[in-house]
C-alpha cells in the first residue's frame, strides 16, 4: 500500500505514454530520425557552413542526412549523439529508450535484449548509453532538506541498514532530498561515497544544500555538528540541524509547526531497493552510481507534465557534443 502510494506520486497522469502512443509517434527509422532532426534543427532550419547563413535543409533519401536547399551541403542530426556510431536501427534505439522510460522500476539489459531481439552485447551497450542520458549534476534549492545514508552491495540484495563493523563489502550511498515547496516537488541527489564519516557527510551537505537551510537527519553520529559546518573560507554555513531519534522508536516529531523526519529520503531509498531487488538482482559498486542516477532522473521529473519517454529523448540532443 505504501509502495503504491509512492508510485502514484512518481508517475502522474500527464506522463502516461502507452506502447500505442509510441508506435504512433515512432513507427520506423525515418520517423525517429525526423524527431531527432526536429529537436536539433527545428523545421530543418540551421546554419549552412557553405552558404554562411541559416537555410532550410531537406531529407536525403536513404541516408541519415539532410541537405541545404540552396547548395546541397549535408547536415547529420545524429552526429555527436549516442546513436552516431551505432549499427543498430534507430527504431530499436527509440524502443529501448521507451522501455527504459516506461517501467516504474527500470529495466535491465536482459529485458532490452528480449524485447528488441538484439544480441545481449548490443542490448548492454544500448542500456549503458541510454543510462548516460540520465546522469546529471543538479543543485538543490529548497530551504529545507533531509539527509540520510544507506548501503548497497555485498552478497545480500538491495539496500540495507547500516552494516555491522567489518562488513567491508557494503557500498555507502548518501542521499539528500529537498522538502516539497508550493512551487514544485522536492528533488533528490544520491551519490556513492567512499564512507559515511562525518567529513564525507558534511561535504555532501556543503555541496548540495543552500546556506541557512534546515537540515533533517536521524541520530547517526556522522551527522554531529552539521549546524557548525563552515564553507571553504571558514564562514559559518548557518545550517539549522534537526534530528529525529529513530533508535527510540520516534519517526516524526512536530515542534512549532515543523515536521521533523527523514521519511522523504527513506521513501526514495525504498524505490531504489525495490528496483534493485526486483529488476537488477545484483548491483556492482561500479554501476551503482548509474542506477542511482536513473532513479534520481525519474524522481526529479515526476511532476513535469510530459511523458518520461519524451523527457528522456530530449536529453539525446541536450547532450549531443
Ligand atoms: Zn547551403
Amino acid at each position: 500500500m505504501a509502495d503504491r502510494k509512492l508510485w502514484n506520486n512518481v508517475i502522474n497522469k500527464a506522463q502516461k505514454y502507452t506502447v500505442n502512443d509510441f508506435n504512433r509517434d515512432c513507427p520506423n527509422d525515418d520517423a525517429c530520425l525526423e524527431s531527432i532532426k526536429e529537436q536539433r534543427f527545428p523545421g530543418g532550419v540551421t546554419h549552412c557552413v557553405k552558404c554562411g547563413v541559416d537555410r532550410k535543409h531537406y531529407r536525403v533519401t536513404g541516408r541519415t542526412a539532410y541537405a541545404c536547399e540552396r547548395c546541397g551541403n549535408h547536415i547529420f542530426p545524429l552526429a555527436g549523439t549516442i546513436f552516431e556510431k551505432s549499427t543498430t536501427s534507430l527504431y530499436l534505439w527509440f524502443y529501448a529508450i521507451y522501455l527504459m522510460s516506461a517501467t516504474k522500476c527500470g529495466i535491465s539489459a536482459k529485458q532490452i535484449q528480449r524485447e528488441t531481439g538484439v544480441t545481449y552485447k548490443t542490448a548492454w551497450r544500448m542500456f549503458k548509453q541510454i543510462r548516460t542520458l540520465m546522469s546529471e549534476e543538479i543543485s538543490l534549492e529548497g530551504s529545507s532538506g533531509e539527509v540520510d545514508e544507506t548501503y548497497a552491495g555485498g552478497k545480500r540484495k538491495g539496500l540495507r541498514g547500516r552494516p555491522a563493523v567489518g562488513d567491508l563489502k557494503k557500498v555507502p550511498v548518501v542521499g539528500i532530498v529537498e522538502r516539497d515547496t508550493t512551487e514544485r516537488k522536492g528533488r533528490v541527489v544520491a551519490r556513492v561515497t567512499k564512507d559515511t564519516k562525518m567529513e564525507t557527510l558534511q561535504g555532501m551537505v556543503r555541496e548540495y544544500v543552500l546556506p541557512k537551510s534546515t537540515v533533517y537527519t536521524d541520530e547517526f553520529l556522522g551527522y554531529g555538528n552539521l549546524g557548525l559546518v563552515r564553507d571553504e573560507n571558514h564562514k559559518d554555513m548557518g545550517y539549522r540541524h534537526r534530528r529525529i531519534n529513530h533508535s527510540e522508536g520516534v519517526y516524526v516529531a512536530s515542534a512549532f509547526g515543523e515536521s521533523i523526519h527523514t521519511n522523504t529520503i527513506e521513501g526514495f531509498w525504498s524505490l531504489i531497493k525495490r528496483g534493485i531487488g526486483g529488476t537488477h538482482h545484483a548491483v556492482s559498486a561500479k554501476y551503482l552510481q548509474s542506477y542511482l542516477d536513473e532513479y534520481s532522473f525519474r524522481y526529479n521529473r515526476r511532476d513535469v507534465p510530459r511523458p518520461m519517454f519524451k523527457q528522456l529523448l530530449e536529453q539525446v540532443s541536450e547532450r549531443a557534443r
